[in-house]
């Protein structure tokens, strides 16, 4: 392992988040920029390479000082080919080639993954997944995206789609999800708001309010129980938004687990909060550019 240091970006519709970090995860620097949607997202990438190189140029670094640069983004993610296409909430429409232009406009080595992917990445490695080899993560926000890590390996599957949590069918003839079919954990476990709300509502014993919280929180122990019975992790993470609902949801997230899964994953897969909070995508972005020391 040499002392060279790696770059994480965390791209999002609202702020692009950028750390600095040894290769053992301790964090040096930390900024964030505005992303500027205009012009179908014309703006993000030339900016995200302004921003880099200005903050190198402020610290006296060069790119021999890092390893490489580790990006999580919205959107579908060819991590082979270091593009992104469909990432709406960023106006980016057609293909965007961020690793040819990043690395055009750095000069270091480009790694990219999905935004929930890089999040998982984060919690495994430095939060509530305690670097162990097999963690599974949920993040409750405006949607419910996912990640999981196997055997020490984040999965991808044969289009990308591994872990996309928020997509299991947890009641099949449920509410219409933006994907185009019935009963996906998003439609019931997306409700940041309504959760905060009805816990709330909950601690004053409001009977409505509790028969929310415990129908979420079914949803989402049947989904994470099938989560556990067939990867049997260490430990299922539960972040984004809603873990801010804390042990009260954790609690009976786990009461439902229980009652689906089989005993010997009852007894080895924990569900734990994430702790990281909104570091754990930039921290789990920069991880992506390990691989490079490899190489
Ligand atoms: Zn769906």
């Amino acid at each position: 392992m040499t002392d060279k240091k790696l770059i994480g970006v965390d791209l999002g519709g609202t702020t692009a988040k950028f750390a600095i970090m040894t290769m053992d995860g301790e964090i040096q620097q930390r900024w964030s920029i505005d992303t500027d949607i205009l012009d179908e997202g014309s703006h993000i990438t030339p900016d995200i390479i302004e921003s880099i190189n200005h903050h190198l140029d402020l610290y006296n670094m060069t790119p021999a000082d890092f390893i490489g640069i580790g990006m999580g983004t919205p959107g579908s993610v060819n991590s082979k080919e270091g593009t992104v296409i469909g990432a709406y909430n960023l106006n980016w429409k057609t293909t965007q080639y961020l690793r040819r232009d990043i690395e055009a406009g750095t000069h270091m080595k480009l790694a990219i993954d999905n935004d929930a992917n890089v999040a998982a990445l984060g919690e495994r490695w430095k939060g509530a997944g305690e670097n162990q080899p097999d963690v599974a993560f949920v993040t409750l926000g405006t949607g419910v995206g996912g990640g999981i890590v196997a055997d020490g390996h984040l999965l991808h599957g044969v289009a990308g789609s591994a872990g996309e949590l928020g997509h299991v069918t947890v009641e099949p003839h449920g509410y219409e999800c933006t994907c185009g079919k019935q009963g996906c954990l998003e439609t019931y476990a997306s409700a940041t708001g309504v959760v905060r709300v009805a816990r709330d509502m909950a601690k004053e014993s409001d009977a409505l309010a509790v028969k929310v919280v415990d129908r979420v929180s079914y949803y989402l122990g049947l989904a994470l129980a099938n989560v556990g019975n067939m990867l049997n992790p260490a430990y299922i993470v539960i972040g984004g938004g809603v873990s801010a609902a804390g042990e009260f949801l954790r609690k009976q997230v786990e009461a439902y687990f229980e009652e689906f899964t089989f005993p010997n994953v009852k007894n080895t897969t924990k569900i734990r909060l994430a702790n990281l909070g909104n570091v754990a995508g930039v921290i789990g972005a920069a991880s992506l550019a390990l691989q490079f020391d490899q190489q």
